[in-house]
C-alpha cells in the first residue's frame, strides 16, 4: 500500500510523520506548482473552490508517482465541504486512475475517526502505536506553527532582507527530518535561538496586520501567494488568527459537554452573524471584531466562490468595528502581481493612518 496525502501547507509534514511511525508507506505529492493547478483545473468543475482543485491536483501527481491509497480530508456543515472527497474520487476514477480513498471524517468522528482510519492503513497496528504516532506528528506540527510564528514577526524588522526566509526553511526542512522527540527539542530550540538572534533595525515601529479567513488559504502559501511572506518584505508585522497545531487541538478532540471552544470569536459575532454558516465565515467575523484595536488591519483570504467567505465579506464591510479589510480572493485566475499592487496600496494607507492618527495600538 502506498499512501498519499493533500499537501495543506506545512501539514503534510505532520500527517507523513505519522503514517511513517506507523511503518506506512508514504507517496508525498510534489508541492504545489503550475502544473499542479493546471492539471488540477483542468479536471475540476469550473466554480469550484481553490482548495478543491489544489487537493485533487496533489492527488493526481501522487497518483503519477506511484500512490495507490489516498487518504482524503472529509467533514460535513454548511458548505461544499461534505461533498468533496465524492466527486473528486468520481473525477480521479474517470480519468482511469485505480486507487483506494480512505476517509478521515473529522467532523463526524473527530480523533476516533482519524484513528480508525489510522488502524486501517497502518495494517492494524496498535492503538498505543497509533496515539504515540499521531502525538509525534502533532508535535512536528506544534513546532513548525512555533517557528512560523517567529518569522513572521522577525520579517518586518530584519536587516538584511530574505535572512530569516532562508532560516525559516532551513527550520522546516530539520523539523521535518527529525526522528524522535529529543532531536525535534533541540532543532526547535536551535531555529528560535537563530530567528530570534537576527539582526534587526532598530527605532522602527512595524505595522500589525492580522490575517484570517478560510483555512485552507490561510495555511497553504501556495494558495494564498505567499502572502504573509510578502507582507514582511513590506515591513509588516502579521499574526494568523488560526494556526494548525491549535486548530487540531481545539477542533479534533470530542467535546463532551458541549462548550463552544471558538466561544470568544462566537461571541463576538453574534451582534452580526448568529449562526454558523459553514467553512469559517462565523470565526471571520468575530476575528475582525475582536481584533479592532490590536491590529493596523486584516488581509481575508478567500478562495473565489467560496460561500461562507463570501457571506463573512458583505457582513465585514458594515459593523461598526472599524478595521480596515483587504479581501483577496484566491483562485486559478488571481496573478500574484496583481494581488502585490494591492497589498502595497493596503499598506500604505494603513501607514497614512497611522501617522495621520498617530495611533497607537493596545497591544504593541
Ligand atoms: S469553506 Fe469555502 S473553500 Fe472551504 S470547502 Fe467550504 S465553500 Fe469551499
Amino acid at each position: 500500500m502506498q499512501v498519499t496525502f493533500p499537501h495543506i501547507g506545512n501539514a503534510y509534514i505532520g500527517i507523513k510523520s505519522t503514517l511513517e511511525s506507523l511503518g506506512t508507506d508514504v507517496v508525498v505529492p510534489p508541492g504545489c506548482t503550475r502544473r499542479t493547478l493546471t492539471l488540477a483545473t483542468r479536471y475540476s468543475p469550473e466554480g469550484i473552490c481553490l482548495p478543491f482543485k489544489l487537493n485533487l491536483g496533489n492527488m493526481i501527481e501522487a497518483i503519477e508517482l506511484g500512490a495507490d491509497t489516498i487518504v482524503n480530508i472529509t467533514g460535513h456543515g454548511t458548505c461544499r465541504m461534505g461533498y468533496y472527497h465524492k466527486v473528486q474520487e468520481q473525477i480521479l476514477r474517470d480519468m482511469g486512475f485505480d486507487f483506494q480513498m480512505e476517509l478521515t471524517g473529522l467532523s463526524e468522528h473527530k480523533l476516533t475517526g482519524f484513528f480508525k482510519m489510522l488502524k486501517k492503513i497502518s495494517n492494524n497496528a496498535s492503538w498505543t502505536q497509533i496515539i504515540s504516532a499521531f502525538h509525534f506528528g502533532l508535535a512536528k506540527v506544534t513546532a513548525l506553527d512555533d517557528i512560523e510564528i517567529i518569522a513572521n514577526r522577525m520579517r518586518a524588522i530584519e536587516k538584511e532582507k530574505g535572512t530569516i526566509t532562508l532560516l525559516y526553511r532551513e527550520g522546516t526542512k530539520a523539523i521535518d527530518e527529525a526522528g524522535d522527540y529529543r532531536s525535534l527539542k533541540n532543532v526547535v530550540k536551535d531555529y528560535r535561538r537563530r530567528l530570534k538572534g537576527i539582526k534587526i533595525l532598530s527605532g522602527v515601529s512595524p505595522l500589525k496586520v492580522l490575517v484570517a479567513g478560510e483555512i485552507y488559504v490561510v495555511l497553504d502559501t501556495y494558495a494564498n501567494m505567499d502572502v504573509e511572506l510578502e507582507m514582511g518584505k513590506l515591513g509588516v508585522v502579521t499574526e494568523r488568527s488560526l494556526y494548525l497545531s491549535r486548530w487540531a487541538k481545539r477542533g479534533l478532540f470530542y467535546n463532551p459537554l458541549g462548550i463552544d471552544q471558538y466561544r470568544k470569536v462566537h461571541k463576538a459575532a453574534m451582534p452580526y452573524l448568529k449562526r454558523d454558516i459553514g467553512g469559517d465565515g462565523w470565526e471571520t467575523i468575530g476575528e475582525k471584531v475582536l481584533g479592532t484595536g490590536h491590529y493596523d488591519g486584516m488581509v481575508h483570504l478567500a478562495p473565489f466562490t467560496c460561500m461562507p467567505e463570501e457571506t463573512a465579506q458583505n457582513i465585514m464591510s458594515s459593523t461598526k468595528e472599524d478595521l480596515p479589510v483587504l479581501a483577496i480572493y484566491c483562485d486559478e485566475q488571481t496573478s500574484k502581481a496583481g494581488m502585490l499592487t494591492r497589498l502595497e496600496a493596503f499598506v500604505d494607507m494603513l501607514r497614512m493612518k497611522r501617522n495621520r492618527n498617530g495611533s497607537r495600538l493596545l497591544e504593541e
